[in-house]
């Protein structure tokens, strides 16, 4: 009785499950084709289409491109439309900045990144400087010291700098005591080098951050060891660069011990 029962309940209940199951399968695929069919015409119809407009323009670092690009500022309306056909405002977008050479899109912080020659002239500049201070606190500069300043900026694209130049340079911010130079290594210097190397540090690696240092270092000894104002003067430059005190202490030493 319980087996009969037991096997007509499962053969009843699997009878009973299966035509369900059948007819609710049925009309489920049924109501899915015809929703899925009415949905995909209307997405196909139906979306958000953005008018840009310019607003401005200029030269960029394009991070698609990897290269200096022209760019126009864009600012989008947004409709919602239906075969084309722009029928709700939906607000407005933007700004965002568009490449030239590649049309890709971005927001406007892609602008933060400077552009190839714009970094090159901040390097420069960089360094330039910090050659300078370097020397401003050893004066009078010594030739081993002005011919290692010389080279050093050279590379980093002031081609025609010579030792002479760099000594008049020196000089003439010696005697401009309001500025730089009002103490050893005071205010003055601090921010000089703080202009010019701020911008620059969070686009440098921590290699070429060190390299900017290094170079400043090898200028305070190629007269001989660090004096106390070339440690501070170097101690800015590594603050302004971002690197911590401990690794500034520990490169200069290591620079110490090599050889130039
Ligand atoms: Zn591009």
């Amino acid at each position: 009785m319980l087996p009969n029962r037991g096997r007509n309940s499962r053969d009843s209940r699997n009878s009973r499950d299966g035509r369900d199951d059948r007819e609710g399968r049925t009309a489920r695929t049924s109501g899915h084709g015809t929703a899925g069919r009415a949905f995909l015409l209307l997405g196909r119809a139906a979306g958000v289409r953005t008018a840009w407009t310019p607003v401005g323009d200029g030269e960029f670092f394009c991070p698609g491109c990897g290269g200096d690009r022209n760019y126009q500022r864009l600012m989008g309306r947004c409709r919602f439309t239906v075969v084309g056909v722009p029928l709700v405002p939906r607000g407005e977008t933007g700004p965002v900045v568009e490449c030239a050479a590649c049309r890709r899109r971005y927001g406007t912080d892609a602008l933060d990144h400077p552009t190839t020659t714009r970094f090159a002239a901040m390097l420069r500049d960089a360094v330039h400087t910090v050659a300078l201070a370097v020397l401003a606190a050893c004066t009078p500069c010594a030739p081993s010291a002005l011919t290692t300043a010389a080279c050093a900026v050279r590379s980093a694209g002031f081609d025609d700098c010579t030792e002479d130049q760099l000594d008049a340079l020196v000089e003439a911010l010696a005697a401009d005591t309001g500025r730089v130079f009002g103490e050893p290594c005071g205010a003055g210097l601090a921010i000089e080098l703080h202009e010019a190397l701020d911008p620059l540090a969070p686009h440098l690696a921590p290699a070429g951050r060190e390299t900017i240092l290094l170079q400043g270092a090898r200028i305070a000894l190629a007269d001989g060891p660090y004096t106390p104002a070339e440690r501070e003067v170097l101690a800015t430059v590594g603050a302004a660069l971002t690197i911590d005190a401990d690794e500034v202490a520990r490169l200069l030493r290591a620079a110490a011990r090599t050889p130039s």
